[in-house]
C-alpha cells in the first residue's frame, strides 16, 4: 500500500477530526470526521473557509495564537478547549497541532487533530466530585476508616492513624490484620477471605504495642478497578469498661436485693410471733377471760385487737413478698368448691361494704370442683374485693362474678369507683406500684397486694388482668385453670 493510500485509510476511519490550514489560515483539507462535525457531505463545506466560519469569537484567539506559534517555532502543541459552537454545541476538545512541510522543508501550514473529550471530562469531573465527597465524609467521622486489598492498607483516614498511634503515611502499606493481637490473626484472615460483612470485636495493637478493644465492620467494594474491602474501626475501650462496670454493678445489685429479701423475710418472721401474742392476749382480755372490763377498757382492747390484726396482715404481705421474690410459693392444692368459697369471702366483706355504703353483689353459678390452694385463692379474691371497696365511693357498687369455662374458671371483681388511667394499667401488678401514693395513703396499702396476687395466680397456672375506665370503674379478673 502506498503512503497516499495508507494516509487516506487512517484519516477516513478515525473518529477524530483532522483538518489542514495553509499559512493564510484557509482550510485546504478536512477528513470525514470534520465533515460529520459540521453536518456537511462535501469538502467544499470546509475547504476554502477559515476558523471564523466555524468557531465562536472566544475560541478564535487561542486557535489563532497556537497556529501562529506552531508556524513560527515548528513545535507541535496540544491543549484542551471548551466552547459553544453553533455547529456542535457545548463541547470540550483535545487539540493537537503540528506543522506540515513541502519538499524543500518550508512550513506550508498547520495540521490539527481534534478529539471530542466532552464525555471523558464529564465522567472525570463526576468521579473527582464523588471521590471528594467520599473523602470529606471519611475525614469527618470519628471512626477509623481503611481501604485494604487483601489486608494491605491502601487508604486510611486520620482518625484511624490517631486510633492506632501511627503517622498516616506509615499506616498506608501496613498489613491490616497484623495490627490486631496475634490470637486474632487467623480469625481476621478468615473474615477477609470469606468476605464476611458481620461486625466483630478484636483486641488491636497500637504502634507502641499497647492493646485496645476495637469493633470492626467491613464491606467489599471496587476502588480504582480493584476489588478491595472498606473497613470501619471503632475504639470500644470505654464501652467495654462501661459494660464491665454494669455487669459488676448488676451483680452487686442482685446481691443487695437478695440481702434485702432475706432481711424482709427474717424481720417479718420475727415480727409475726410477738404480734400473734399481742393479738391473742388482747382477744382474751376482750372476751373477759382476764376479768370483767369497763366499757372504756373494752373499747381500748378492741382497738388493740384491730391494730394488731392490721399489722399481722401487713407482715403477712411482707412475708409473701419475700417468698415471691425468692422464687415460688409452695401451693397446697386440694379440691375446692369455688362457688362456695367466693360466696364466703364476699360475705366476709359485707360489714366493710355496708360501712362504706357500697352495695356488694354476688353472681356465682354452680361449679364443678377445682384443684387449687384455697387459702391462696381466698387471698387473691380478698385483695381484689378489698381494693374495689377502697377505691369506690359511698353509693357505689362492687360486683363479684364467676364464669365457668372448659379450660378455666374466671373470677371478676367489678366496681364503679374512680377507675384507673390506661398508662398505669401495665404497671399495676408490679411490686410497690400505686397509682397515687396520696390517695393510697388515705385508704391505706403497700402496693404489694396486686403483685402478690399475680404471683399466686401464676403459681396456679392462671392469668390476672384488669380493664378500667377512669371515672367509670375497674374490672379486675383472674383465671384458674381446670386440671392444673
Ligand atoms: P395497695 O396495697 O396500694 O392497694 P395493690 O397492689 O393492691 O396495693 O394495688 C396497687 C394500686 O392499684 C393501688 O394503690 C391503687 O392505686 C390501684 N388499684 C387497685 N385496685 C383498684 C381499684 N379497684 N380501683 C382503682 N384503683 C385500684
Amino acid at each position: 500500500m502506498g503512503n497516499e493510500h495508507l494516509f487516506r485509510a487512517i484519516v477516513d476511519h478515525t473518529t477524530d477530526t483532522i483538518t489542514i490550514k495553509d499559512l493564510a489560515g484557509r482550510f485546504v483539507y478536512a477528513n470525514p470526521g470534520a465533515l460529520a462535525l459540521v453536518g456537511a457531505e462535501r469538502v467544499e463545506a470546509i475547504v476554502g473557509k477559515t476558523d471564523v466560519d466555524f468557531f465562536p469569537p472566544e475560541a478564535i484567539a487561542l486557535i489563532a495564537r497556537t497556529d501562529a506559534e506552531v508556524v513560527a517555532s515548528g513545535v507541535p502543541q496540544s491543549y484542551e478547549i471548551s466552547f459553544n459552537s453553533a455547529f456542535w454545541g457545548e463541547k470540550t476538545h483535545l487539540t493537537s497541532k503540528f506543522p506540515y512541510y513541502d519538499e524543500t522543508g518550508e512550513i506550508q501550514g498547520v495540521v490539527a487533530v481534534v478529539r471530542d473529550i466532552t464525555e471523558l471530562k464529564r465522567t472525570e469531573l463526576a468521579l473527582r466530585d464523588s471521590e471528594e465527597r467520599f473523602r470529606k465524609l471519611v475525614e469527618a467521622t470519628f471512626d477509623g476508616v481503611a481501604i485494604h486489598d487483601a489486608g494491605v492498607i491502601i487508604e486510611a483516614n486520620q482518625a484511624l492513624a490517631d486510633m492506632f498511634g501511627y503517622p498516616l503515611d506509615e499506616l498506608v502499606g501496613l498489613d491490616g490484620p497484623s495490627t490486631a493481637a496475634p490470637e486474632y490473626h487467623a480469625f481476621i484472615q478468615e473474615r477477609i477471605s470469606t468476605n464476611d460483612t458481620r461486625p466483630y470485636e478484636v483486641e488491636a495493637l497500637r504502634k507502641d504495642g499497647t492493646r485496645f478493644a476495637v469493633e470492626i465492620v467491613s464491606r467489599p467494594a471496587h476502588y480504582h478497578g480493584r476489588r478491595v474491602r472498606v473497613s470501619a474501626f471503632r475504639d470500644i475501650t470505654e464501652r467495654k469498661a462501661l459494660e464491665k462496670g454494669l455487669v459488676l454493678q448488676n451483680e452487686r445489685l442482685r446481691e443487695l436485693d437478695l440481702m434485702k429479701n432475706n432481711f424482709v423475710g427474717t424481720v417479718s418472721h420475727e415480727l409475726r410471733t410477738p404480734l400473734t401474742t399481742i393479738r391473742g392476749y388482747a382477744e382474751l382480755l376482750e372476751d373477759g377471760v382476764g376479768g370483767e372490763l369497763s366499757d372504756t377498757q373494752h373499747g381500748y382492747v378492741q382497738q388493740i385487737v384491730e391494730g394488731a390484726g392490721r399489722l399481722e396482715r401487713l407482715v403477712d404481705d411482707l412475708l409473701d413478698y419475700a417468698r415471691m421474690e425468692a422464687g415460688a410459693f409452695r401451693l397446697e392444692p386440694r379440691e375446692v368448691d369455688l362457688a362456695r368459697m367466693v360466696a364466703d369471702v364476699g360475705l366476709a366483706f359485707e360489714p366493710q361494704a355496708r360501712e362504706g355504703l357500697v352495695v356488694l353483689e354476688l353472681a356465682v353459678p354452680a361449679l364443678a370442683p377445682l384443684e387449687a390452694d384455697p387459702g391462696r385463692v381466698e387471698q387473691v379474691l380478698g385483695n381484689l374485693i378489698g381494693n374495689a371497696l377502697k377505691f369506690t365511693s359511698p353509693g357505689g357498687r362492687v360486683a363479684i362474678a364467676v364464669q365457668d369455662g372448659e379450660a378455666a374458671v374466671r373470677i371478676m371483681v367489678t366496681d364503679n369507683g374512680e377507675g384507673i388511667e390506661a398508662h398505669h394499667l401495665p404497671l399495676l401488678f408490679d411490686r410497690f406500684y400505686q397509682v397515687d401514693a396520696g390517695t393510697t395513703r388515705r385508704v391505706g396499702g403497700t402496693g404489694l397486694g396486686l403483685a402478690i396476687s399475680r404471683a399466686l395466680v401464676e403459681a396456679h397456672g392462671g392469668e390476672i388482668g384488669v380493664e378500667s375506665t377512669p371515672g367509670a370503674g375497674s374490672s379486675f379478673w383472674f383465671t384458674l385453670p381446670r386440671g392444673a
